[in-house]
């Protein structure tokens, strides 16, 4: 694991939801910290937050080097791919985006990042992604409904920093983002990856 990165606004339902304008957006991107990431079946709810809200991604593995690329050549660092949750303390991102403040206290904090496993090979480009909370569905769309796609990503990203082996890059969520609360069961998939299954405590 090296970096992590997450495109914010890849799905035009979720932008609307966020009451962003879709189709004048070229991809932006923030950080989390590497030790953000959980693969354990059980996540701690956060601290400094009421609004604990899930995004279900589709995550894309570097494994390879390069920085300027084509979305060819970019694509063709992809390692592998796993589906993931961008858990985001919806408060303190709306106070920040109000403030003009960053969002890193938004994203960026203890355990923000559930992964499931890293299936290596080709990332799907198309398939269902999907989240549910105690069986109930939340979200639903496609990776093909991606505004920018899996390579398009990776191909911005190189242009403003260098791509390494251990990089993850979240590619963003569809609509239907919404709060979590402790002992509530969540459950994702992202086209056939192994889905990634856990409980907030
Ligand atoms: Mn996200």
């Amino acid at each position: 694991m090296r970096r992590i990165y997450c495109v914010g606004r890849n799905y035009a339902d979720h932008a609307r939801e966020m009451g962003a304008d879709p189709d004048r957006e070229p991809p932006f991107f923030f950080s989390k910290p590497r030790d953000a990431v959980i693969t354990a079946e059980a996540v701690p709810y956060p601290p400094a937050t009421a609004d604990l809200h899930h995004e279900v991604e589709l995550v894309l593995a570097v494994g390879g080097s390069g920085a300027d690329l084509t979305p060819q050549e970019a694509g063709s660092l992809t390692f592998g791919a796993a589906v993931g949750v961008d858990l985001t303390r919806r408060d303190l991102q709306a106070e920040a985006k109000k403030a003009g403040r960053p969002w890193d206290m938004a994203k960026g904090f203890d355990a923000s990042a559930p992964i499931g496993l890293i299936r290596p090979g080709p990332a799907p480009a198309s398939g269902a992604i999907r989240l549910s909370v105690d069986g109930e569905p939340r979200q639903a769309g496609d990776l093909s409904q991606m505004i920018w796609a899996n390579g398009e990503i990776l191909s911005h990203l190189s242009r403003l920093v260098r791509l390494e082996p251990g990089d993850l890059v979240f590619t963003g969520t569809p609509a239907g983002v919404g709060a979590v609360t402790r002992g509530q069961q969540v459950e994702a998939w992202a086209a056939d990856l192994p889905p990634l299954r856990f409980k907030l405590f």
